[in-house]
């Protein structure tokens, strides 16, 4: 087996995409560049755990959307593992499933602060860290009150590694890491651009034009198809 610091870095992007937008665009490439990735996977999720009361988008024209989105990015790719589960996607199952497949990489699960602050609700959280590293985007438009810091439930397992840049790392036993960074971004979310369609205002600064015209095409997210 590769060394940890000699294995390839690769990011794991999971999110209901619901559309995908330029912020999740963005993210992912700053993401890239400051952590050095290789690649990063979207990953639909088929069903939500935070999201169970929601109706969501047909999969289909999620990746529909993710597929024409990341067309022009060599390094971006997408998974429908979690699409083809069709299940709850806990994210644990995701990354049990990635480290059994792809032994030699070591992955970075990168995930918005307001979520990775509720992560003593994702299931068996203590074992998320056993298995991959995690990069928590300091999302803009989600301000956070002071410097980044670790939730309290994981805090024990964690000590202070090193602060660089735009970075703060923690680390545990297990040689993974937790990566606070704060990002440019683009400050919208997937909600804003439901709400907006349904308003009949306009999203062109807001997602990638191909997915635009899909959204358009298929009437998606309209009063009454949403
Ligand atoms: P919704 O508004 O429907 O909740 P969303 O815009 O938050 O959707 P998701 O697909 O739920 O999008 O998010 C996937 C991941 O992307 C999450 O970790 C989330 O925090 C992150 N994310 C979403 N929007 C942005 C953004 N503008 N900048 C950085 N990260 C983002």
């Amino acid at each position: 087996m590769t060394s940890p610091e000699k294995k390839k870095k690769v990011g794991i992007f999971g999110g209901t995409f619901d559309p995908v937008h330029l912020g999740h665009l963005r993210a992912a490439e700053e993401i890239r560049r400051i952590l050095g990735l290789e690649k990063i996977y979207f990953i639909p999720s088929a069903i939500p755990p935070h999201k169970k009361q929601t109706k969501t988008t047909p999969s289909k024209d999620r990746l529909k959307m993710l597929e024409v989105a990341l067309d022009p990015y060599p390094y971006f790719d997408i998974s429908t593992y979690e699409i083809e589960k069709a299940t709850t996607s806990y994210t644990i199952e995701t990354l049990q499933h990635f480290t059994l497949k792809y032994p030699d990489i070591e992955f970075y699960f990168i995930v918005g602060s307001e979520l990775f602050s509720y992560i003593d609700t994702w299931k068996n959280y203590n074992d998320l860290f056993k298995l991959a590293s995690f990069v928590v985007i300091e999302r803009p438009g989600f301000p956070e009150e002071d410097a980044p810091s670790l939730p309290i439930a994981i805090e024990p397992g964690f000590r202070y590694h090193m602060n660089r840049d735009d970075v703060t790392i923690y680390s545990n036993q297990y040689s993974k890491e937790i990566v606070f960074t704060q990002i440019q971004g683009v400050r919208v979310s997937s909600t804003e651009i439901r709400q907006r369609i349904k308003a009949g205002e306009p999203i062109k600064d807001l997602v990638p034009e191909e997915v635009e015209h899909y959204i358009q095409t298929n009437q998606l997210y309209t009063e009454g198809n949403s």
